[in-house]
Parts: C-alpha cells; structure tokens; sequence
C-alpha cells in the first residue's frame, strides 16, 4: 500500500475555497496554537471526503497536513496512489498520441484552473464530471510486468507545466 501523503493544500468545507496549510499555522500562532475554525472542516483538495488534520512542525519537518485514519478518500482520488516515477511518466506519454496528450492537458488544466480560480468552481466541477469517465486525470498506468498499476502525477510539479 502506498505510503501516506502529506498535504500543503486542503479544501475548506466552511468557505468552500482551497487553502494552504500555511493559512492554518499562521491561525495558530496568532492564536497561541488554537485552530478551532478549521478542525473538522480540512478535507483533501481534490475529492473533498478525507478529513485533515494538522502535523505541527518539529525540528526537523515543516507543519503539514495528514489524512485522519478514520476517514478515507474517494476511490477515483489520486491521492490513493502511490506518486509516479519519472521513468513511468516518461514511459507513459512516449505511449500516447498527440491527441490523447491534449486530452490529459486538458483534463488536468481543468484541475489546475479549479484550484487557482475559485469562482468558477462550480462550474469547472460540472465539466470535470461530465468529461470523465471515472478515473482521475491524475492517475497514469504503470506496467509492471503484467500488472498494470495506476500512479499518481505529483501535484506541485503540475503548476510549473
Ligand atoms: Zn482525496
């Protein structure tokens, strides 16, 4: 099973915004440690169903984000996934047509754009669902001998795309 992943960015139930784990440290510090308003209202930025907690930061880690065990995240949510490596990904868009590059782009443009413009959120997510056909655009298929795997793409490389 993969490992778990931190997270930077949460979904905000209360605001409906996505927000970064720094708007939650900045909150406790002012707030000798407290972050009531976003216990129980952190869920993951992508599928909205997994619960968040906040890691506080040690020594040796920055503060960050953790799923909480008890709650879990959307089958079709590529936070599941173990993150590709760089061969997979390579090998995986030698693989693809010109086309079906465009349709991934696209796919994940849509993610991106739903992140950075919270406005038109609602109507992004309406595309998003019509367009797919259950499965992440994030996630790519690994073959590994037989098995074919699916990983998932790293987020924060997509922003530099
Ligand atoms: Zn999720």
């Amino acid at each position: 099973m993969a490992k778990p992943k931190s997270f930077e960015e949460f979904y905000y139930s209360k605001t409906g915004r996505t927000c970064n784990v720094k708007d939650v440290v900045d909150y406790s510090k002012k707030n000798h440690g407290n972050y009531t308003p976003f216990e129980g209202a952190m869920f993951c930025p992508e599928c909205e169903k997994a619960e968040l907690f906040l890691v506080r930061e040690t020594s040796g880690k920055r503060a960050h984000l953790k799923k909480k065990p008890s709650s879990s995240h959307d089958d079709t949510c590529s936070y599941i996934y173990e993150y590709a490596s760089k061969t997979t990904i390579q090998n995986y868009v030698k693989g693809l047509t010109n086309s079906q590059i465009q349709d991934k782009l696209n796919s994940i443009m849509h993610i991106l754009f739903k992140v950075k413009n919270q406005k038109s959120n609602i109507l992004i997510k309406k595309n998003i669902s019509n367009s797919k056909n259950n499965s992440s655009p994030m996630l790519i298929p690994e073959v590994k001998k037989d098995v074919i795997e699916l990983k998932s793409l790293r987020r924060k490389s997509l922003s530099s795309w």
